[in-house]
C-alpha cells in the first residue's frame, strides 16, 4: 500500500466516510430522566405508570389518528437503504441502530404488531414485535440519539421524516412517565419564569443595562437594549443564551446596533424572553402551543407591530412553521412585514436598501465559513426566494467580511450536517454522542481550514454555537472560533457618534 503523504488527497478527512459497524456501541447512551416534579409540571405522569404498555399503545394510536404523516411514514418505507449512511450519529458511531431506517424500525415494529392486520396475525412475516421493557429502553436510548435534523429525509425517495418518528417516540415516552430531564426541566422554567435560564425580570433588566454600558464604553455610541417598552414597533424574541454567553451575546449586541442604525423602535419582553421552544424536541404540539402563546400575549400586551426572531435554529423552525397556526391569527400586527420575521431578513433588507454602513476590514483577522443550522436549512425559509435561508445569511456575511469560503457542497445548505447537539441533546451526560455526532461537520471544517486557511465558523443557532464551542477545541480550533452572524455585523457596522457638546455651544 502506498504511504499516505501529509497534505495529499489520500489523508484528507472524508465527512461521508462509512464507519465500521459496531452493533450496540451506543445502547448505553441515555439522557438523565426527568424527576417526578419536572414531569408533573408539564402534565405527564411523574414516573413509569403501572400499565405502561397499554398507555404507550393507546398514545401511539392517538398520534396515528392526529398525525396522518406519521402513519404514512411508518407504512411507506421500502428498505431501499438510501438513508442508511446519511445520519451524522451513524457516521460518528457506527452503531447500526443509528441508521435512520433502523431508528424508524424501533417504532415501526411496534406499530405493525398492534396497528396492522399482518403484524397482528403473522408478526414474524413483517418484523412486528411486542412492546417490551427492552424495546422501551431502546427507544429511550436511540430516540435521544436523533437530533431531529431531517438530513436523512432529504435522501429518502419517499420523503420519510425520521425526525417526526423520533418526536412521536419521545411523546409516547413522556406519556408513560419516562421523560428526559434536560428538556422537561427547561420547559417548566419557560412556563414559570419566561426563559430557559430562569432569568427573572430584574436580572434581565440589569443584564441589558450592563450591555448598554459596555457598548457605549467600547464605541462611544449610546446603543439601547430596551425592555418591556409599551408601544414599541418591534418585539425581538431571542434565545436566552443571547443574554449572557459568548458568542451569543455578541450577536445580541449586533442586533441592537442594527436597530440603532435603522432608528427602529424596538423592545425585548421579560414575559416572552425566550425564542427557544423545547416543546418541539419532546414532540408535544401542546407544549409548543403554550410556549408560542407567551409570544402572542407579550406582543398584544406591548402593542407592537412586528415580531422579529433572533439567531436560534429550532426557534425559527417553530416560528416559521407553527407560530401562526399555534398562536395566531396575528391580525393585530402590521401585515406589510413577514409574521414572524428573522433578524437576518431584517438586516439583509436594510443592507439592500443601503441603510447600513460597514467597514469590512474590521473582520480581516477572520477567515470565515458558515454552518447551515439544520432546522433553518431543512424546515424553514427566509425572504421571498426559494433557498433564501441559505443565501441571506451568506449574503450578510459577505457584506461584512472580506474572506469567506464555503465548506464542501455535500455538507452544506440542504445537505448540511447537524452540529451534534440539537434536538434536546445539548446536555452534558450526552457529551459522548454529541462529540461523535459532530465529527462529519468537523471533518468538513478541517478540510476548508486546510484549503483556505479558514479560522472561524459562523452560525445562526444558539444550540450550534454552544455545541461547537465545546467540540471545536478537540479538532484544533479555539473555543471562540464559533461566531454569531450578527457578531460579525457588530464588528463591521459603522455607527455615528453623537455630536459632542462643547462649552461654547452650551
Ligand atoms: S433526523 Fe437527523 S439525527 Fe435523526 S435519524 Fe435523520 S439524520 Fe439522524
Ligand atoms: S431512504 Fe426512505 S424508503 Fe429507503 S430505507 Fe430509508 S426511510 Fe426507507
Amino acid at each position: 500500500m502506498d504511504a499516505i503523504v501529509p497534505g495529499s488527497d489520500a489523508d484528507r478527512l472524508d465527512p461521508l466516510e462509512i464507519p465500521t459497524l459496531c452493533p450496540g456501541a451506543m445502547a448505553a447512551s441515555q439522557p438523565w430522566g426527568a424527576s417526578p416534579d419536572h414531569q408533573k409540571a408539564l402534565g405527564f405522569p411523574g414516573e413509569l405508570v403501572d400499565d405502561w404498555q397499554n398507555v404507550a399503545i393507546a398514545k401511539m394510536g392517538e398520534l396515528l389518528e392526529k398525525n396522518r404523516a406519521l402513519r404514512v411514514y411508518l407504512d411507506s418505507c421500502v428498505k431501499c437503504g438510501a438513508c442508511t449512511d446519511k445520519c451524522h450519529y451513524f457516521l460518528g458511531t457506527g452503531d447500526p441502530k443509528n441508521m435512520p431506517v433502523a431508528r424508524q424500525d424501533l417504532l415501526r415494529k411496534v406499530y405493525r404488531r398492534y396497528f396492522t392486520f399482518t403484524g397482528k396475525y403473522f408478526p414474524g412475516l413483517v418484523g412486528a414485535e411486542e412492546l417490551t421493557k427492552e424495546v422501551i429502553d431502546d427507544w429511550y436510548s436511540y430516540f435521544h440519539q436523533c437530533s431531529q435534523c431531517r438530513r436523512c429525509s432529504v435522501f429518502c425517495p419517499y420523503g420519510i421524516d425520521t425526525a417526526e418518528i423520533s418526536m412521536a417516540g419521545r411523546e409516547i415516552l413522556d406519556a408513560i412517565g419516562k421523560g428526559q430531564k434536560y428538556c422537561n426541566e427547561i420547559i417548566g422554567k419557560v412556563h414559570t419564569i419566561g426563559n430557559n435560564l430562569g432569568l427573572n425580570k430584574n436580572a434581565l433588566r440589569s443584564t441589558l443595562e450592563g450591555l448598554e454600558e459596555d457598548i457605549e464604553d467600547d464605541i462611544g455610541v449610546p446603543v439601547k437594549l430596551p425592555l418591556d417598552v409599551k408601544g414599541a414597533d418591534i418585539l425581538l424574541v431571542t434565545p436566552s443564551a443571547d443574554f449572557f454567553a459568548e458568542p451569543h451575546v455578541d450577536g445580541l449586541i449586533g442586533y441592537a446596533k442594527v436597530f440603532h442604525a435603522a432608528g427602529a423602535s424596538w423592545t425585548i419582553s421579560s414575559y416572552a424572553s425566550e425564542a427557544a421552544n423545547f416543546g418541539m424536541f419532546i414532540g408535544s404540539y401542546e407544549q409548543m402551543r403554550l410556549i408560542s402563546l407567551r409570544i402572542r400575549e407579550a406582543a398584544l400586551d406591548l402593542g407592537v407591530k412586528r415580531i422579529v426572531f433572533g439567531e436560534c435554529g429550532h426557534a425559527w423552525r417553530v416560528a416559521y412553521s407553527f407560530l401562526n397556526t399555534l398562536a395566531g391569527p396575528f391580525d393585530f400586527l402590521d401585515q406589510r412585514y413577514p409574521i414572524p420575521q428573522h433578524i437576518c431578513e431584517y438586516t439583509w433588507d436594510l443592507i439592500q436598501k443601503g441603510a447600513l454602513e460597514f467597514d469590512k476590514s474590521k473582520n480581516d483577522h477572520i477567515r470565515l465559513t458558515y454552518h447551515d443550522s439544520c432546522n433553518v436549512a431543512r424546515a424553514t425559509r427566509m425572504g421571498d426566494q426559494p433557498g433564501g435561508q441559505f443565501e441571506i445569511p451568506r449574503a450578510i456575511l459577505k457584506t461584512v467580511c472580506n474572506h469567506y469560503f464555503d465548506m464542501a457542497q455535500d455538507t452544506i445548505r440542504d445537505q448540511t450536517f447537524c452540529c451534534g447537539g440539537g434536538g434536546g441533546l445539548l446536555t452534558d451526560e450526552l457529551m459522548d454522542i454529541r462529540k461523535k455526532g459532530a465529527s462529519p461537520r468537523m471533518k468538513a471544517l478541517k478540510t476548508v481550514a486546510e484549503d483556505h486557511g479558514v479560522t472561524h465558523m459562523a452560525a445562526i443557532c444558539a444550540i450550534c454555537k454552544t455545541q461547537f464551542a465545546k467540540v471545536m477545541p478537540d479538532w484544533g480550533f479555539e473555543r471562540d472560533s464559533i461566531l454569531s452572524v450578527h457578531q460579525l455585523v457588530s464588528n463591521a457596522i459603522i455607527l455615528q457618534k453623537p455630536k459632542q457638546e462643547n462649552d461654547d455651544d452650551r
